[in-house]
């Protein structure tokens, strides 16, 4: 699960991480009701007002109604509301957004960090990551700030460092001091960063977070580092334990078919193909994409059903599947193991009669207990649907619907 900017850098903040400090608002007034007590509390006189959405590229990314960027600067109170107006309702597209963009409902307005004073101001990239293959968590670093990093990856692999931490273990002293040293910080600045990294690591374990991104970490002209940025993603599997990050969830930022779709319980992913599909299990889940594309097709989606599937995950999914009004087909493939396929058979039935006319050919191929069983229920329901047992019996229908 993903979070806004201003809820990450709250988050951190609890763990003793600066952040570049802000008030969150959803109107051009509260916006300069968040700049006033920004000025009491910091004195600054400069504010950021950046767009709440989850996705990077805000500050390169274009407000369709406006023109605006996504992260903008007001030189003054009164430029506040101003700038905010031009970014809040608007459709923010970066590119992690995809071309349609995302609609902005909350504007975090942010101290201006990037003062001058002794030494110029200087952006760094940190992130903390689950590395699967080595069992580890990774920090990884770069003196490459504010920059794509994926880019610095490929054209400058040399320029990210890498730092292995053992989770029995936890982030030692010298590791963080070896990160601070390594990004040629020195004084007051090395000091500061190893705090920074230290704090920053606390929370990324306290939280049961899966990655970190702080892309800029600023060290300002004064030598204080803190998070200008800050994305986290949650393992969704730790939120039972987490319930306060729990609260945290945007659903406005999620796809609304996937939402729906987990409140039955099911487990979809929307693609951009013409077939639907619906299977039990992932594993075969993925084999019956697969086998939609040999066959001529797209996947319009991923829907694992689950193990229980019965008349009403089925005719769940089907509502979700026909929402799409790409897909031209519907291929439902399911093994027969805890449950037997007859009554999956009945429970296909039962939805489609439920639902009325579904305008799409429905292809069921059921393997397993009961298989033939299935296949005859499906064939004697005078519906449009056909059955199948082997799989290129179904590839080739799907193919026959489609063309
Ligand atoms: P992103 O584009 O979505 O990654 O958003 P960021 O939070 O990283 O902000 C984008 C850019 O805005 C940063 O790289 C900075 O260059 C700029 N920026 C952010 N905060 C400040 C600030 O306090 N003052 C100034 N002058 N620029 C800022
Ligand atoms: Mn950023």
């Amino acid at each position: 699960m993903n979070i806004h900017e201003y809820q990450a850098k709250e988050l951190l903040k609890s763990y003793g991480v600066r952040i570049q400090e802000g008030i969150v608002a959803d109107s051009p007034e509260g916006a300069l009701e968040a700049a006033k007590k920004l000025n009491a509390a910091t004195g600054t006189s400069w504010y950021v007002i950046k767009a709440q959405i989850h996705a990077g590229g805000r500050g390169k990314g274009l407000v369709n109604e406006t023109g605006s960027r996504g992260v903008v600067l007001a030189k003054s109170l009164e430029d506040v509301p101003v700038k905010a107006a031009g970014i809040l309702g608007g459709t923010l597209v970066t590119i992690q957004t995809g071309a349609e963009g995302k609609k902005v409902n909350k504007v975090l307005v942010a101290e201006d960090v990037y003062y001058p004073g002794a030494s110029e101001p200087k952006e760094y990239y940190l992130s903390i990551l689950l590395d699967r293959g080595k069992g580890s968590n990774v920090i990884m670093a770069s003196t490459e700030g504010g920059m794509d990093i994926e880019e610095v990856a490929e054209k400058h692999p040399e320029k990210i460092i890498k730092e292995w931490i053992d989770p029995k273990v936890g982030l030692q002293g010298f590791q963080a001091r070896k990160v601070a040293f390594k990004l040629g910080l020195e004084g007051n600045a090395f000091k500061e960063m190893v705090k920074f990294i230290t704090a920053l690591y606390n929370a990324y374990v306290g939280s049961d977070a899966a990655q970190f991104e702080i892309n800029p970490v600023l060290k300002t002209s004064d030598d204080k580092i803190l998070a200008v940025d800050a994305k986290v993603g949650l393992d969704d599997n730790a939120l039972y334990r987490q319930k306060a990050l729990a609260e945290l969830r945007d659903i406005a930022e999620e796809d609304p078919l996937e939402v729906e779709a987990g409140k039955s319980g099911l487990n979809y992913v929307k693609l951009d193909g013409n077939v639907g599909c619906m299977v039990n299990g992932a594993g075969l889940a993925m084999a019956t994409m697969d086998m939609i594309k040999l066959s001529g097709g797209e996947p319009a989606n991923f829907l694992d059903v689950g193990g229980g599937a019965n008349a009403v995950t089925v005719e769940a999914g089907f509502r979700i599947i026909l929402q799409d009004p790409n897909v031209k087909a519907i291929l439902i493939n399911v093994f027969g193991g805890i449950v037997r396929c007859d009554r999956i058979a009945n429970g296909v039935v039962e939805a489609y009669k439920t639902i009325g006319n579904i305008p799409v050919p429905i292809i069921v191929r059921l393997q397993g207990t009961n298989a033939e069983e299935g296949a005859r229920i499906i064939d004697e329901s005078g519906l449009k649907v056909s059955s199948a047992i082997t799989l290129k019996d179904a590839a080739e229908k799907v193919k026959a619907a489609i063309s």
